[in-house]
Formats: structure tokens, sequence, C-alpha cells
């Protein structure tokens, strides 16, 4: 069973950590982009098997989860990758921007692999390259030092860009920032696609439904006459 730790950064009163009034007149908050792409990737995993995960944020956005408890959670857990999903700001309403991948200072070579890939695809995906002179970046950031899986934090684009803002709001770039993030994980993990049994479904056609037996059956008796087959269940009421 492979264990993936996701989490959204903040929470939804976190203060300042929202889009530039001036380049997003709702101030979005930081969480509020998080959290709809950590919700994608939960969504598009489900097409697959194989793992299990946890968010370590409150995904109701309502409590502050402090990053040390964020980072137990995912060590209890046991977890096999921990990827942090952030919103960026810096460049104080000035253009450019773009995606940054973040590992701690010292780290694993199949940490390294994760950040590349990950940002490799989400470049892909996404084309919010920008302008930052180091993407793939190392820092000295308590997310990714305590924990002791593999640990990514993504700053997924500038909540105070005139370029970065008009994107990073729209459904289409949490769509392509999830995809993205899922590919990498499908592929490193070799989670499998779950089988088209598993998906089937049956759907019934009901006409009616009677207390009484007798109009039960003139209706089915009616519905053969015009050349439907028709069977009559009777079930308990409470
Ligand atoms: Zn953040």
């Amino acid at each position: 069973m492979y264990k993936i730790a996701i989490t959204a950064g903040h929470y939804r009163y976190t203060s300042g950590k929202r889009c530039l009034k001036k380049l997003d007149k709702n101030e979005t908050r930081e969480w509020v982009l998080n959290d709809r792409i950590a919700d994608k990737i939960e969504q598009l995993l489900k097409g697959y098997e194989g793992y299990s995960l946890i968010r370590t944020d409150d995904t109701t956005g309502e409590t502050a989860v402090e990053v040390k408890d964020r980072v137990k959670k995912a060590n209890d857990f046991g977890a096999d990758i921990y990827i942090s999903i952030h919103h960026n700001a810096g460049v104080l309403g000035g253009k450019g921007g773009g995606i940054v991948a973040y590992t701690y200072t010292k780290v694993s070579a199949q940490t390294t692999e994760w950040q590349k890939e990950l940002y490799d695809a989400l470049i892909k995906h996404t084309g919010l390259k920008g302008n930052r002179a180091t993407p793939l970046a190392k820092s000295n950031l308590q997310e990714c030092r305590e924990t002791k899986m593999p640990a990514v934090l993504l700053e997924l684009g500038f909540m105070d860009s005139q370029t970065d803002v008009p994107i990073i709001l729209t459904e289409d770039y949490a769509e392509a920032c999830a995809t993205a993030i899922c590919e990498v994980i499908v592929k490193r993990s070799g989670l499998k696609k779950k089988s088209v049994e598993d998906k089937r479904s049956l759907y019934r056609v009901q006409v009616g439904a009677f207390y009484v037996k007798s109009n039960a059956e003139a209706l089915a008796k009616e519905l053969k006459a015009k050349g439907y087959s028709a069977t009559i269940k009777e079930e308990a009421v409470k």
C-alpha cells in the first residue's frame, strides 16, 4: 500500500496570505487555492488503486494546523511521499513569477527526482514557467526538514503577480496542476488504474410503486401488453 500525504498550506484565515486586491477584487485566500488543487488531486487519484492518502491540513479550512503537527501526522502515517501545496508572493504587483518547487537543503537523490519530475510535469501541463532564477530551489523549510519521507513544497504561482494571478485563479489551472502532480505520483509509485469492472454500475428503470398489489399487477399487465418486460418486486415498508 503506497502512502501519500498531501497538505494545503495555511488555513482559510491566515492573515496576509491572499491575492493582491488590485489584481483580484475578491482577494482570494491562499488556502482556498491550495485546497482546490489538493481536492482535485484526491479526485483524480480515485481512478487508481493500491494507495492510501491523508490530508494533513484541516480540509474545512477552519482551523490553523501548525506545521509541526502536519509533519507529525505524515510521519505517524508512515507516508512515502509528502507534497505541500502553496502559492507564492513577493513580486509586489509586478510581472513575472511562475512555479517553484522546494526541497530541504540536504536531501536524498530520490527527493531531488521527485522535485524535478513534479516541476517538469507542472510546467508541461500549465506552461507557468515564469522568471525565477532557481525554480528548483532548496530551503531550510521545517515541513521538508522534519518529514521523514521525500517532501516537496510546491509554490504554484504568485498571488501578487500581474502575470500569474489571472491564470492561478482559474479552474483550468487548478485542474492542470492536479493532473501534473497526480501523473508523477502514479508514475513514481506504480499505482494501477482501477479496472473497468470496479466502476461498473447497474441502472434500473422504475415506473411505479404501489401499496395495493392489484394496482401493481394492473400496471405490469399494461406494460406487458405494450411489449415491455415487467416484474413485480415486493419490498417491506417500515
Ligand atoms: Zn504558502
